[in-house]
């Protein structure tokens, strides 16, 4: 069932039932008020006849005469008078009774003679009718009772008519609160149907450029489609991402296959007449491209991996001897410069040894590369604090302060001309980055065109 169906159902319901209760309570207290206001008018009416009515006397105890009001100014549509000696005869009865009687009642005529008014009630023509009861008396004796009977018809009429009022202005109420409901649900709800739609587009086409109209309500929706909307942004941003990246890979990719190809066609089609140094230089080169090309992509894989959320293996660890250790396989590489190590302090931490150990790889590798013979390449190892600070700096050519932003980017590089070599992937820094994140660390660069740069790696040291 539809929430917009739903929204309605319920509306109509809840107002149906507080419609229900409304004209139950107004009918009984109708009911009431009628009962009270018949049994008032009879009752008023039979002692005012009662009042009204003459006895002569002869003796002190027989009733000579017995002279009545004219009855039938008491009557009115649905109202019978009738007056009876307290044996029961009738001594005079409205004209509307015709030929019928008020039926006396036993225990009613009991009461009376009593001397107390008393209502019951009687049927006359397959008709209920409330009776009163007034005694009459004279000379201090009850001689006979007069009767005001109320026929209950009128009062049903009234009733009837109300129970068809309310249940017509009833009716005719929840037809228009459920087309109401209906309706304002339906507004509502369009721009989650709009949102919807737009969605399902989206997914369809993959047109994450694409946003929601619906922006400027300050209600629930209208902060859901803005939501909806930022969503839409960091999703198209992040698509785009990738898209580039992709590119920016297949691109990176085919650049040393291509060497690697041209040179194994050389060496195919000429292989045999081409002097043994030149043959022996196609070779290198082509090595050195699938090597540069291997490279490439255990890098792309460690980003893949790192875009995929992947969790590094966290343990305890020693930086210390970690820096030593890449330290120790560095050397071999720096040729033509000087490399040492200017401050180690001892830093345990909790990390992935593996990932650091490539982290610290990346920063030294950097500073060899872009440090020209002759230059310095520097390691230090302090603690500040509660944290471990990893400095890598050299004399090289250092970063240009517009490529300074973007040198942690994928695939960035600056001025490759200037590198001692062209084996950068442009991702080194990038997984450097990613690296220090995951362990909750930062990184910060200070350099200067010319003079060399420093990188420096701040990682939260373990807690004791
Ligand atoms: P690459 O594989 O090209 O070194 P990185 O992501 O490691 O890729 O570095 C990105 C760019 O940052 C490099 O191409 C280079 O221009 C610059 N860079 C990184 N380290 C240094 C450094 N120590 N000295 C000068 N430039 C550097």
């Amino acid at each position: 069932m539809s929430i917009r169906l739903r929204l309605a159902l319920w509306y109509t319901a809840v107002l149906g039932g507080t419609l229900v209760i409304f004209s139950l309570l107004l009918y009984l207290l109708m009911l009431r008020h009628l009962i009270d206001e018949g049994d008032a008018n009879i009752a008023s009416r039979a002692q005012h006849i009662a009042s009204t009515v003459r006895v002569e006397t002869a003796a002190p105890s027989t009733v000579q005469r017995v002279e009545l009001p004219p009855i039938d100014a008491f009557e009115s549509p649905g109202i019978y008078v009738q007056v009876v000696q307290t044996n029961g005869t009738v001594v005079a009865h409205s004209d509307n009774l015709g030929g019928q009687e008020l039926p006396g009642d036993e225990r009613a005529f009991a009461v009376a003679h009593a001397g107390h008014g008393v209502f019951y009630t009687a049927i006359v023509a397959g008709e209920q009718v409330r009776v009163y009861v007034e005694p009459l008396v004279a000379s201090g004796r009850v001689i006979g009772f007069v009767q005001v009977g109320r026929s209950h018809a009128e009062a049903y009429v009234v009733l009837d008519r109300l129970r068809l009022g309310l249940a017509g202005v009833g009716m005719v109420s929840l037809l228009l609160a459920g087309a109401i409901a209906w309706a304002v649900a339906g507004g509502a709800l369009r721009p989650i149907a709009s949102m919807t739609q737009t969605a399902r587009a989206i997914a369809l086409s993959r047109g994450f450029s694409r946003r929601l109209g619906v922006t400027t309500s300050r209600d629930e929706l209208g902060q859901l489609s803005r939501t909806f909307n930022e969503m839409l942004a960091s999703l198209e941003e992040a698509y785009a991402t990738q898209q580039r990246f992709i590119a920016d890979a297949s691109h990176e990719l085919r650049t040393p296959l291509t060497a690697v190809r041209a040179n194994l066609e050389l060496l195919d089609r000429q292989g045999a007449d081409l002097p043994g140094s030149e043959r022996q230089a196609l070779i290198t080169a082509a090595t050195g491209e699938a090597d540069r090309m291997a490279r490439l992509v255990a890098d792309l894989l460690s980003l893949a991996r790192a875009d995929a959320g992947q969790k590094l293996r966290m343990r305890p660890i020693e930086l210390d001897r970690l820096l030593l250790e890449v330290y120790g396989d560095a050397r071999l590489l720096a040729k033509g410069l000087t490399m040492a190590i200017r401050e180690i302090d001892e830093a345990s931490l909790l990390g992935d040894p593996d990932r650091l150990k490539q982290l610290i790889l990346i920063l030294v590798d950097n500073a060899i590369r872009y440090t020209p013979a002759g230059g310095e390449v520097g390691l230090s190892l302090r603690k500040d604090g509660a944290t471990a600070v990893l400095e890598v700096s050299d004399t090289g050519i250092g970063i240009s302060a517009q490529d300074m932003p973007h040198v942690f980017e994928r695939f960035f590089r600056a001025d490759r001309a200037r590198a001692r070599d062209a084996a950068g992937t442009g991702l080194g820094l990038a997984i450097a980055k990613w690296i220090i994140e995951e362990h909750g660390g930062d990184i910060t660069v200070e350099s200067e065109l010319g003079k060399g740069s420093t990188f420096a790696v701040r990682l939260p040291l373990m807690s004791h």
